[in-house]
């Protein structure tokens, strides 16, 4: 693996030329600037490589597995941590005690654990609900037709806050489907919050083939790995 310092001074410049190409998407969209937050997924990295990320002025950082994170989240970086992975029940303590935000909330069951665990461990954790937009058969998340009752679901439990919806694009979509999938999102979002009387503000939708087109279609979370955090340019395989 690279050095830290090479690999700080890399993901330093590889956040400028990303958070140039948001802010210019978030223009053309006529969004308001820094209305659309990075992610940095750390899954492909060490606690020091972790590290480097905050350095180089990353504050939000996003895993998928508890276990591949906790070398991370133990060395106390200051940062606001994202779960964006599936949520085994047995591991549903240790993550709502160690992660400020939820991106893969798709279960009643686990809805209702998460709702009392916040209470047990006064903890607040902003819910995003995974949406299988696309429909792919492996796939977490709800169906969209699912998704309404799912949230009006989540409205009776008084410490589970649900903040919004995220989705994973298609495998191997190009720019124009993941574009629409990611509206249908969008367009899921306004009829359920429209119905259900919440506010619903947060889209997390966009990894690193396909960010700009989720900045067009109204992302407030890009997760960002490889264009961020890793490819076979900065590690050596
Ligand atoms: C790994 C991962 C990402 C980041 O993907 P890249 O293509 O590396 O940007 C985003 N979201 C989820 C849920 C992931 O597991």
């Amino acid at each position: 693996m690279t050095s830290l310092a090479v690999y700080e001074t890399e993901v330093r410049r590889r956040l400028e030329h990303v958070v140039g190409q948001v802010e210019g998407a978030l223009a053309e969209a006529g969004r308001a600037p820094g209305s659309a937050r990075i992610v940095a997924v750390s899954k492909y990295v060490d606690a020091s490589h972790a590290a480097c990320l905050v350095r180089a002025g990353l504050t939000h950082l996003g895993e998928n597995r508890l276990q591949v994170a906790q070398p991370k989240l133990d060395s106390q970086l200051p940062v606001t941590w994202h779960f964006i992975g599936p949520l085994q029940r047995n591991k549903l303590r240790r993550i709502v005690a160690q992660f400020d935000w939820i991106h893969s909330l798709d279960r009643h069951e686990t809805a209702r654990d998460i709702d009392r665990l916040c209470m047990e461990l006064g903890r607040e954790v902003r819910c995003l609900v995974q949406v299988n937009v696309s429909g792919e058969a492996e796939k977490s998340g709800l169906a969209p037709g699912e998704v309404q009752e799912f949230v009006e679901f989540c409205q009776t439990l008084p410490n589970l806050q649900v903040v919004g919806l995220m989705m994973i694009g298609s495998r191997g979509a190009d720019a124009g489907q993941a574009r629409e999938e990611m509206g249908r999102l969008r367009t899921l979002r306004d009829s359920v919050a429209q119905a259900v009387d919440a506010a619903l503000p947060e889209l997390s939708m966009g990894m690193s083939g396909d960010y700009l087109e989720a900045i067009a279609e109204g992302a407030t979370i890009v997760r960002l790995g490889r264009v961020l955090v890793a490819d076979e340019e900065v590690f050596d395989k």
